[in-house]
This record gives C-alpha cells, sequence and structure tokens, in this order.
C-alpha cells in the first residue's frame, strides 16, 4: 500500500510502501472435542469476528464436515467478506494431521481414520485450505506473536480437554517422519494407570485432561464431602466440571487445589523428559485449563521440572504462561499466512484456486 512520496536528496523521490494487513480476509477455524470456533482475521493474524458452535458428541465425519463449511458460510457473511477474496481457510484439530496430504489421520476425540479434510473443504469451498495439529497451530501462534518471539528452541505444550505440544526447533515447526512429533498427551507417565483414548495406560492425557481432573474429583469426594466442588455443581456430581475445580481451588477448596497440584506434577515430570530430550530455550504453557487455573497449574509445573530435569539444563529452560488467549485460531491464520509469507508463493495445483501474490497487485 503506497503511502505517498518521501524525501531525497538526489533523484525521484521514493514511493513509501507499507504491508496493508487488511488486503485480504483469512479464515481460521479450530475443532475441538464438543465445539468448532471459527474467525475472520486479516493478514496480521488479528481476529476480526468470531463465532462459536456446539458438536453433540456422536456427530460423524460427514455431519462435522457439514458443520465446517457452515461455519465458514457464516462467518463470511458476518465479516461481509466474499468467498473469492479469502486467501485461504486455516483449519486446525487434534490428533494426528498430515499438512502435506491434509489428511486427519487420528483426531483421538472423533471417531474418524484418515478423512482427506483438506480436499473435502477445497471442493466445497473453491479455497485452498491448510490443516495442521491444533497444538502446532498453538506453537506456531507464541513464536510468531506471543511469549516465544525471542526463542528459536522451545515447546508449547496446551492442557485442556487434552494434552498436546508443538515443537520450534531453530526456529521451525518440527513434525517428525510422519507429522506426529509432539503428542506428549501420550507420554506414558504411569505404567498401570488408567486407561487412555489412545489405548495405552496411564499416558499424561488420561491423568491431567478435564475429564482426568473431573474423574479424580469425584473419586476423592467420597473422602472430601464437604468440598466446595460439590457445592458449586449443586450437589450433583454429574455437573462437576474443570472449570469448576478450578474455581475452588482459587477459591481456597483443599481438595481442588490438591488436584491440580498433582496434575502440574504430573506435567511438570512429563516436561522434565522433554527438557532433557530437547533442552528448549523455553517452555509456554497454554490451552484452556492452564489459561483458567494459571499458577495453581504453572507453580508445581516449574519445581517439578526443577527437581527432575538435569538442573543445568532446566536452569536455562524459562517456563512460561502462553501470551495469545486465542492462540488455536491465530494459529490457524499463520498457517495460511506462512504459505502466501514463505516461498514458493506461486502454486497452481489441479487447476484449483492458490494463492498468489500476483491476484493482489
Ligand atoms: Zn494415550
Amino acid at each position: 500500500m503506497e503511502l505517498g512520496s518521501g524525501e531525497s536528496r538526489v533523484g525521484r523521490r521514493p514511493i513509501l510502501l507499507k504491508f496493508n494487513e487488511k488486503a485480504r480476509p483469512v479464515i481460521a477455524i479450530k475443532l475441538a472435542p464438543g465445539r468448532i470456533v471459527g474467525a475472520v482475521t486479516d493478514m496480521d493474524a488479528h481476529l476480526l469476528c468470531q463465532q462459536e458452535r456446539l458438536l453433540a458428541d456422536s456427530e460423524t465425519a460427514d455431519e462435522i464436515v457439514e458443520a465446517l463449511i457452515q461455519m465458514t458460510h457464516a462467518l463470511l457473511a458476518e465479516a461481509k467478506v466474499d468467498i473469492d477474496d479469502v486467501l485461504g481457510i486455516g483449519m486446525v484439530l487434534p490428533g494426528i494431521v498430515d499438512p502435506k496430504t491434509g489428511v486427519s489421520v487420528w483426531p483421538s476425540f472423533f471417531n474418524w481414520i484418515n478423512v482427506p479434510m483438506k480436499h473435502i473443504l477445497e471442493d466445497r469451498l473453491g479455497v485452498q485450505v491448510f490443516i495442521d495439529n491444533d497444538a502446532n497451530a498453538a506453537a506456531l501462534a507464541e513464536k510468531w506473536y506471543g511469549a516465544g518471539r525471542d526463542y528459536a528452541d522451545l515447546v508449547c505444550v496446551t492442557v485442556g480437554a487434552g494434552v498436546g505440544a508443538g515443537l520450534i526447533v531453530g526456529g521451525r515447526l518440527y513434525r517428525g517422519g510422519a507429522s506426529g512429533a509432539g503428542e506428549i498427551g501420550h507420554m506414558t507417565i504411569d505404567e498401570e494407570g488408567p486407561q487412555c483414548i489412545c489405548g495405552n495406560r496411564g499416558c499424561l492425557e488420561a491423568m491431567v485432561s478435564d475429564k482426568a481432573l473431573v474423574r479424580q474429583a469425584v473419586e476423592r469426594l467420597a473422602e472430601n464431602p464437604g468440598s466446595m466442588v460439590l457445592q458449586l455443581a449443586e450437589g450433583d456430581k454429574s455437573k462437576i466440571t474443570r472449570e469448576i475445580i478450578v474455581e475452588a481451588a482459587k477459591a481456597g477448596d483443599e481438595m481442588a487445589q490438591a488436584l491440580i497440584w498433582q496434575a502440574g506434577t504430573r506435567i511438570g515430570t512429563g516436561l522434565s523428559n522433554l527438557v532433557n530430550i530437547l533442552n528448549p530455550e523455553a517452555i509456554i504453557v497454554g490451552g484452556e485449563a492452564a489459561a483458567q487455573a494459571g499458577d495453581l497449574l504453572l507453580e508445581p509445573i516449574k519445581r517439578t521440572v526443577k527437581k527432575r530435569a538435569f538442573a543445568v539444563l532446566s536452569e536455562k529452560t524459562e517456563i512460561l504462561r502462553a501470551k495469545l488467549p486465542d492462540g488455536w485460531l491465530v494459529g490457524a491464520a499463520i498457517l495460511v499466512l506462512q504459505e502466501f509469507f514463505g516461498l514458493p508463493i506461486y502454486r497452481e495445483e489441479d487447476g484449483r484456486k492458490s494463492i498468489n501474490l500476483a491476484s493482489l497487485v
């Protein structure tokens, strides 16, 4: 975007240029257990409008695809954007995702395998779609715009309905051979521990996820019938949520505090292993549970990493809270933006609409 002419002592006066982040909108979508959230962003990943749609537990891949398409059209309508002007759609989801083929290989919470999500959405919407694992997107968001900007080697761990991590190595996302790197939630913490959705026992996720916390709270209520957790759930154990447990802990309830401390200690054990393996400069802790619990969760994580990892490494590992409350969506937008700003940017695949610099001029 031209800003006018600048000063020059010799020759022609220069034309001053500024990056016009409003040039083209981007659509960012996160598929999570029980809900879809979506946003329209500009080319600097600012969220311009945002929507949420709740999902039933039983929805099939076909039903979820329909919901994603409806969400896209609803976002376009709210932002008054024509689909032909959209730079691209970034979509993030849990589990193993292959961003090269655009296949949702194993989405952990959802009941399908190998759904070619990118191609289905591109065929239906006529816009280029980029998909990736949600924790990878959160790591990209923190690296581009959040707490990770100053670090080349970092781990961004997300704690909430699941536990995931995105690994940034040498400034770039490390995906691994089959794009499955960072599944810290399925690191074994206790060989005899509870059954996990992945089929193994004692995975970190099976011990600290929202569902695990609720299960542990219900178990402990037998010995702590006076806990505030039960009062906040109006005396109904089936109404207990992670939000209630954290609220009770913040209000001083000892049982709730012990549960969160235990979760932090377990996450810290998993992260200690990562510190010794990867020696990151920083660990950024995000996700809904971490955002809500704050220092109640961060403190036991820090203490455990300090206690368990090599002291010479953990001393030099910063453990920080994530900065971006909408990191998932910012990261989803970055999937599109990194393709646009990276090389090669001129692409035509199968005659599909592609991100093309020339189209902006
Ligand atoms: Zn598992």
